[in-house]
């Protein structure tokens, strides 16, 4: 039987940054003199946080003298940067970590390093349930893992690895962690603590590099980002944003997630009057009924929802596309909460939803809800709107056809193709041999369905 998982950790329930967690001394790997750098593979799950602490934490292994990023076969340590969001996300977490065992028993000396949000919801409590995990820790602080792996391969370090600079256009940058909110269903404000902004000055140097790197388009990662505040220098999201534009050599900006409750004119300025701000928001509203909103603790009605989007489409213009999160059989959801939820997809008619049906997560204040939608009704819910908003994105998607979009090329399909994001950020294809990654071009839309656009270049813009 595996050991019973607590509903949260210690540093879960106060908010605390996990210390690095290991096992006995005795039990610790014994390293072998490599005679190289030791390597370490990275595997993430999860939201685009995720994705921005895993580059980071590539860069801080890479400062201590490792590799990161390497193969699985060719590493000496695996690193799991795990979610907790969705009761899946965890079973994958334990997939991924039961392929990993007979990787680990190949060669001695291998170890398992599990970090993200299931380290801080569970803690210790993951050692006792997974025999062959060495060290659990918190990514927000490495240090103590760093240290553990600069202690233990000392013989096999030889300074600061210089990593290849990669060829991508596209790059998150994380400007704030944690979130104050207390949604009733989101284990989030536990596992990531209290919102903590990054000093201005410094998420725009970090651009700056990322732009002399050669990428071309950020996105600014927050989990409420638009909560934003370096109050050292009185800026929020606005003044974040306008500092970023101003980054020579940036195109495109972007943003996520924003919090309804912090939506305010002023973004909408912004974004309509920073260049590389592009036409796209995203806005979760997970439920389209007062009293289904008022039991997630998300503090707007519906009312007030729609009339931050109408502020947004006013000001950016009806370019702007739109997209949010949706959550379905919520404790108690009745059959006329569950309609009002559709109505109000069928009149906002987002580009773009993202549809979870809830599942519980221990710890969060729902849980001590009855979960009472049965699971098969809540897959009807979820399909019944999966199937409404591919034709609302298809009708969406139609109307660009016969305008212009601006194309960042990302790649070549195994076909020849090549594809993009336009700046609504929809996928686009090109014709073979059209374009080259990296290049930046106008386009003619000559066919669209729910998930796609046909273009044809028109110019070369860069
Ligand atoms: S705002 Fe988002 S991250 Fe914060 S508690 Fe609510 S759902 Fe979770």
């Amino acid at each position: 039987m595996p050991t019973q998982m607590p509903m949260l950790s210690d540093s879960a329930r106060g908010f605390r940054p996990l210390p690095l967690i290991t096992r006995a001394p005795r039990r610790e790997p014994q390293v072998p003199v490599l005679g190289r750098a030791p390597r370490v593979h990275l595997w993430h799950i999860g939201c685009q946080m995720n994705d921005a602490d895993r580059e980071e934490l590539a860069a801080q292994i890479a400062d201590i003298g490792c590799v990161p990023e390497t193969a699985l076969d060719d590493s000496d340590i695996a690193v799991l940067i795990t979610c907790t969001v969705r009761a899946n996300a965890e079973q994958k977490v334990f997939g991924k970590f039961r392929e990993l065992i007979p990787w680990k028993r190949a060669r001695p000396g291998r170890a398992i390093a599990l970090t993200g949000c299931m380290a801080v919801e569970h803690g210790e409590a993951l050692l006792g349930r997974l025999p062959e995990l060495d060290y659990v820790f918190d990514v927000r602080e490495p240090d103590g893992f760093l240290a553990k792996l600069q202690a233990l391969h000392a013989p096999n370090l030889d300074g600061p690895v210089i990593v290849p600079a990669s060829d991508r256009l596209s790059a998150y940058v994380s400007v704030m962690g944690g979130c104050n909110e207390m949604c009733t269903y989101c284990i989030v404000p536990f596992v990531r603590g209290r919102e903590l902004s990054r000093p201005l000055p410094e998420v725009v140097e970090h651009v700056e590099r990322l732009v002399a790197q050669g990428v071309r388009e950020v996105t600014l990662l927050g989990q409420n980002v638009n909560s934003y505040h370096d109050q050292e220098r009185r800026a929020r999201l606005p003044e974040l944003l306008t500092a970023v534009d101003a980054v020579p050599g940036l195109w495109r900006l972007r943003f996520l997630t924003s919090h309804p409750r912090n939506a305010v004119p002023e973004l909408f300025a912004a974004m309509r009057d920073l260049p590389t701000v592009c036409e796209q928001f995203h806005l979760p509203v997970q439920a389209g009924d007062n009293d289904l909103l008022r039991r997630m603790r998300r503090l707007y009605t519906v009312d007030e929802y729609r009339a931050k989007i109408e502020a947004a489409v006013d000001a950016v213009g009806p370019r702007l596309a739109l997209s949010t999160d949706i959550i379905v059989g919520f404790c108690g959801e009745t059959e006329s909460e569950f309609a009002g939820t559709e109505s109000l997809m069928r009149e906002l008619r987002f580009d773009t939803v993202h549809l979870a049906a809830y599942s519980v997560r221990p710890g969060t204040a729902a849980a001590r809800r009855e979960d009472d939608v049965p699971l098969s009704e809540k897959k009807a819910r979820l399909n019944h709107l999966l199937a409404m908003q591919r034709e609302i994105a298809a009708a969406r998607n139609a109307l660009y056809v016969g305008s212009t979009v601006e194309l960042l090329v990302d790649g070549i399909a195994e076909d020849g193709k090549p594809y993009g994001r336009t700046r609504e950020n929809k996928v686009a294809w090109l014709p073979k041999g059209a374009a080259e990654p990296g290049e930046l071009h106008t386009a003619q839309v000559v066919e669209a369905n729910a998930w796609q656009l046909q273009v044809q270049p028109v110019d070369k813009a860069a």
